[in-house]
């Protein structure tokens, strides 16, 4: 079903066409954007793309909220085991929905690992979370999974292999898991779009996963000269992961590099790529390291209700756990 745009002010057919074509398809799309990315469109003036923001955020009942709704909001947070106890500890119960968490470190830590087994716990029931007054069980049984590949390291064998060490049916998994590589920051963007339209054709997507975030725009953004539009772009990618976790009651779990930043007190830290943008974004920031053997070491560092904390996990070829 789609919204009547010519109910929004200001808005006739050839309007509402164009509207359309631009991918504001719906009045949540145009509620959600800012007046800079609709005067884009050919014949929108900033005047008018104020009025019809407005507009569409009446008909959204987008606005001042009390703090009871928020909580009754955050009632329908759901929550997904990352495989490991003491990871799910830090995170008071998993990894939460209407959230974006981010898993930053060095290559080889783990970071496709952890998102690999989240596809795989999506579909076990007993690893998810949730209150079923607030969100239904359908919902929850029959959720999938998006994986958007940067890196080429999405890897099928690895989905059953970790499906079969948990006694689950690992072709179930990949049926349930929409896999897509973007071999640049442009395809990732617009595949972190289509989700959108994928739930609007009635596919039940709960879990999003950018692996990793931010490796197309470094490659392609280089030097100091292209930040600013780096930036930009990683800021409305963002901006897009964070609706879907909002509007959707998805799970948003990205992954991100790091790089040296020379420090004056402790010598050279490590710091996740994309600075500000990704740091006011992302909900949970985790460094992941090197522990010994097979063991890996989580850091949660940033988030808004939760203490700092660590976590001891392993991968082995089971996957994520104790
Ligand atoms: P990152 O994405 O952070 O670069 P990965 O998640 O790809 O790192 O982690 C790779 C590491 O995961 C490997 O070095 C290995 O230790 C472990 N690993 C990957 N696959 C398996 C497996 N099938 N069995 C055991 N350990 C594995
Ligand atoms: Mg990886």
């Amino acid at each position: 079903m789609t919204d009547n745009l010519t109910d929004l002010p200001g808005v006739g057919p050839s309007t509402a066409e164009k509207l359309i074509e631009g991918g504001y398809i719906d009045f949540m799309k145009i509620a959600t954007a800012t007046i800079g990315e609709l005067v884009d469109i050919e014949g929108i003036s900033e005047k008018a793309a104020a009025k019809m923001i407005m507009g569409a955020r009446d008909l959204c009942d987008l606005g001042f909220k009390s703090g009871v709704d928020l909580l009754n909001q955050r009632k329908s947070v759901w929550r997904l085991s990352t495989g490991s106890s003491e990871l799910d500890d830090v995170l008071a119960g998993g990894l939460e929905s209407q959230s974006i968490t981010e898993f930053a470190g060095l290559f080889g830590c783990g970071k496709t690992q952890v998102a690999h087994q989240a596809c795989v716990n999506l579909q076990s029931r007993e690893n998810i979370f949730a209150d079923e007054e607030h969100i239904s069980e359908e919902e929850i049984e029959n959720a999938k999974a998006v994986y958007i590949d940067t890196e080429g390291t999405f890897r099928p064998e690895r989905i059953i292999q970790m499906a079969e060490a948990m006694g689950i049916d690992g072709n179930k998994v990949l049926d349930n898991t929409f896999v897509a590589r973007a071999y640049n920051s442009d395809m990732q963007m617009l595949f972190a779009e289509k989700v959108e339209e994928l739930i609007k054709d009635g596919e039940n997507i709960k879990l999003v996963i950018v692996d990793s975030l931010t490796s197309t725009f470094r490659n392609e953004y280089t030097g100091r000269g292209k930040l600013s539009e780096r930036q930009q772009k990683l800021g409305r990618h963002m901006s897009v992961l964070n609706k879907l976790a909002d509007l959707h009651n998805c799970i948003v779990m990205i992954t991100n590099q790091v790089s040296a930043k020379p420090d004056a007190f402790f010598g050279i830290q490590e710091q996740a790529i994309g600075g500000n943008i990704v740091g006011h974004a992302a909900t949970f920031r985790f460094f992941l390291r090197k522990g010994k053997g097979d063991k890996r070491v989580a850091k949660l560092y940033d988030s808004p209700h939760l203490p700092d904390a660590e976590a001891i996990f392993r991968i082995t070829e089971k996957g994520i756990h104790d």
